[in-house]
């Protein structure tokens, strides 16, 4: 047996969430069984332990989108026991028993090799934040938009995705401003490569359809009046990549960033992001991500502290990302 961190509702629909002992036979369906090393708690593991958000589809669930371990088990062509693999998203913790457990049953399909540079440990401090920060960068390079255009902007720039978007862009030669609600964590920004802190206050209020060009790019975590702040400061044929909705889902913008500076808003969705897109992503971060890097950006922690962080996300004060070894 072993133990799984599982959520629960009664009849009323009010959420519970218990650690429990379970045994292989009370997985879902799956051709590869990985013993689950390292996992890591993402914004969206908050929403579906304080049921904040509707992100659990599927009643029981195994919440956990992220997980690295070692294979004990395939049916699957492209895998055998002993095989070190990573899983980022599809579904996983959402609608299929999730990370938050000792043993894990997927889709041989889903998984990525783990890169030889990282350990399980290394790739869950990255997460599915540090890769969708990747496909961002990725996004603004496919578009043609580079450091030789201007600065980029990141928000939310001290949670996950925001700290390894600023590291990427550092090390790719990007100056980046840096917007947190943290002035505080100025250090901890300028450490990761930023070389300037912009209060979040001067972008989440409603403002104007075109301000000022300030940014050639830029990698957004926030959504609502923010992005459209961001959209509305960027240079002329720049780029924005859209991937998250820390204040909001909405978008209140205009049109005008569009069709009178050509500028470009770019979708990232990392859960159901096709394999070679994913392994592109985690090429480049084993390229780019050196050790002094993830260190700054991960706290370590253990499978007992996962529902406090949880909370925590959730609440707005973790910095970085936390991972948690499972053994
Ligand atoms: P996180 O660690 O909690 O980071 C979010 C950051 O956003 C916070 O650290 C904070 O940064 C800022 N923030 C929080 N509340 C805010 C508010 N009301 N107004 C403005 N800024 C606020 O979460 P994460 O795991 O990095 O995820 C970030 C976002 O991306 C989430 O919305 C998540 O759902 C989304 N996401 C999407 C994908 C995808 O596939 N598209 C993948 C991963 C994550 P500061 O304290 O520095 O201001």
């Amino acid at each position: 047996t072993f133990r799984a961190i599982l959520i629960s509702r009664d009849a009323d629909k009010k959420q519970s969430v218990d650690v429990v002992e379970m045994s292989p036979d009370d997985l879902m369906e799956g051709d590869v069984d990985v013993a689950v090393a390292a996992t890591t708690v993402n914004y969206k593991d908050g929403l579906a332990i304080t049921g904040k958000s509707p992100v659990v589809r599927r009643w029981p669930m195994i919440p956990g989108v992220d997980l690295a371990g070692t294979v004990v088990r395939s049916d699957h062509p492209k895998w055998k026991a002993g095989d070190e693999v990573v899983l980022n998203g599809w579904g996983v913790g959402e609608t299929h028993y999730g990370a938050y457990a000792g043993l894990a049953r997927l889709k041989g399909d889903w998984l990525v090799s783990l890169p030889e540079r990282f350990s399980a440990r290394d790739a869950m401090a990255i997460g599915t934040a540090g890769y969708t920060a990747m496909l961002s960068v990725l996004a603004l390079e496919d578009a043609g938009i580079s450091p030789a255009d201007g600065p980029a902007v990141v928000t939310g720039a001290s949670g996950g995705v925001g700290s390894f978007a600023v590291a990427l862009l550092a090390r790719r030669g990007w100056d980046v401003l840096a917007v947190t609600g943290r002035t505080a964590e100025a250090d901890y920004l300028k450490g990761l490569g930023a070389s300037e802190i912009i209060d979040r206050a001067e972008l989440s209020e409603p403002g104007k359809p075109l301000g000022k060009e300030r940014w050639a790019a830029g990698i957004d975590a926030v959504g609502s009046h923010t992005l459209a702040n961001v959209l509305a400061s960027t240079k002329y044929h720049g780029a924005v990549a859209a991937c998250g909705l820390a204040q909001g889902m909405d978008l209140p913008a205009t049109v005008a960033p569009f069709i009178l500076r050509g500028v470009s808003l770019l979708g990232i969705d990392s859960v159901m992001a096709p394999l070679e897109k994913r392994e592109r992503a985690w090429k480049r971060l084993s390229e780019d991500l050196d050790r002094r890097m993830i260190e700054r950006i991960a706290t370590d922690s253990g499978f007992d502290d996962l529902i406090d962080t949880a909370r925590e996300i959730v609440a707005g004060t973790i910095r970085g990302r936390v991972v948690a070894t499972m053994r």
